[in-house]
């Protein structure tokens, strides 16, 4: 079957600019993403009006134009060190990213899951998303970014934990964190904020 495809409108936002209100099948609320390169987006539930959107989206002005702040910030200190990773723009090169990518990665992530006792049997997808390092269906399957092998390899790991985590906990709760915690050693606030220096680009 086809994927659907989202259907878009462009609203003009004083002070903000350009935003896109992307209507997805599979949104369950209202979300705004605000990124430096690509501007700012609102995924709206297939059949919310885009009127109550707009008027979500007015309400949150302040707090947009804050994001957008902040993140032009982020992303100059991030650029400045180095901490940037993107993939390339021609589809060749892209997909050979993916494929060295996948062979790195998934060869980990088994190792991982031998090395801690984990089950895993659904499938690996290695993404190309702007918008997380990685993921955990309620299916138990589990996407990365393909941009984690721009990443130092302690990162690497810690993402890949952080999935297989979720096979056995699929939130961020006390006892997530406590199993991840102590897979890593107590170092889990530490990874986390080193991450957090690193921009998706
Ligand atoms: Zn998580």
């Amino acid at each position: 079957m086809m994927q659907e495809a989202g259907k878009l409108r462009t609203i003009q936002v004083p002070g903000i600019g350009e935003v896109l209100l992307v209507k997805r099948k599979g949104a369950r609320g209202l979300r705004i993403s605000v990124s430096p390169r690509r501007g700012v987006s609102v995924s709206v539930p297939w059949l919310l009006p885009y009127s109550i959107a707009e008027k979500f989206l007015l309400s949150k002005r302040q707090w947009i134009m804050a994001a957008i702040e902040r993140q032009a910030r982020l992303l100059q200190k991030a650029e400045g060190s180095g901490k940037t990773a993107s993939v390339p723009e021609d589809p060749a090169e892209l997909e050979r990213m993916r494929e060295a990518a996948r062979k790195i990665l998934v060869p980990k992530l088994e190792a991982a899951t031998v090395k801690y006792g984990f089950t895993f049997i659904g499938r690996v997808a290695i993404k190309n998303n702007v918008s997380n390092w990685g993921s955990c269906s309620s299916k138990g399957n589990i996407n990365l970014n393909m941009r984690l092998i721009l990443l130092p390899e302690h990162l690497q790991d810690y993402v890949i934990l952080h999935e297989l985590c979720h096979l056995r906990h699929p939130d961020h709760s006390p006892r997530f964190h406590a199993l991840l915690d102590s897979i890593l050693k107590g170092k889990e606030r530490q990874l986390v904020s080193e991450l957090r220096t690193w921009r998706i680009l």
